[in-house]
């Protein structure tokens, strides 16, 4: 088995790769993609002490944060399905990039469509928190048909998707040990934190941007047109 990659043909779009015949969503970690270390300090910013690298580069901060560190590329190894890439869930939040194929999803009507695995298929609800990066139609209706996690799922046009926080792991301020998640859910090991709790999000490695919702019109995937 070998990743294959068709060349892109649009000037934003990034080279799409199948797997077993399957497209790879653009989300997916590959296993050339891996964690690199970075020994945790205290660090001295404008806003006073943080979490830091002892190495720090500018590029390990996004809104004065500190990130996880990633190896490799898009495409090296073996796509990890489920799951998400940190760096590419943080860009396709920020520049609203479909999860599936990373291009841009504004719909002419400037709203997005939002999909997300949803027990029992329980609406996206005004301003809810999601990590879970925009979707074209056409792109959704493939991750439906070929995601099992979505076997269940919920879908809305969105108007508004402002970004929150970041999920991540806290790390305690005066022995820089990691915190234990705030949830009870093992599927959910990272602890989501507002950026207006600064006191807490200095103190945290972020993995996940997060976003919140508004401007919500629940959708049927099988009602939306062609193009998104
Ligand atoms: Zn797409």
């Amino acid at each position: 088995m070998t990743a294959v990659a068709e060349t892109a043909t649009g000037g934003r779009t990034p080279k799409q790769f199948f797997w077993n015949g399957k497209r790879v969503p653009y989300i997916v970690p590959w296993s050339g993609e891996q964690p690199l270390p970075g020994k945790l300090v205290h660090r001295r910013g404008p806003g006073g002490l943080a979490l830091g690298y002892a190495d720090e580069i500018p590029g390990d901060r996004f809104r004065d944060v500190l990130w996880v560190r990633m190896s490799g590329g898009l495409g090296m190894g073996r796509p990890a399905m489920p799951g998400v890439q940190p760096l590419r869930q943080r860009r396709c939040v920020n520049h609203f990039l479909c999860q599936v194929c990373g291009r841009p999803t504004e719909r002419r009507d400037g709203r997005h469509l939002f999909l997300m695995h949803a027990a029992g298929g329980v609406a996206i609800s005004e301003g809810e928190r999601t990590q879970t990066p925009p979707v074209h139609g056409e792109c959704a209706r493939e991750a439906v048909r070929d995601c099992p996690h979505l076997r269940e799922y919920a879908a809305a046009l969105v108007e508004h998707a402002p970004v929150w926080g970041v999920a991540g792991i806290e790390y305690d301020p005066h022995t820089l040990a990691p915190r234990r998640p705030e949830g009870s859910d093992k599927r959910q090991p990272l602890t989501e934190v507002a950026y207006e709790d600064r006191s807490r999000i200095v103190w945290t490695r972020a993995a996940r941007e997060v976003i919140s919702l508004h401007g919500i019109t629940p959708v049927d995937l099988s009602d939306l047109g062609l193009v998104a």
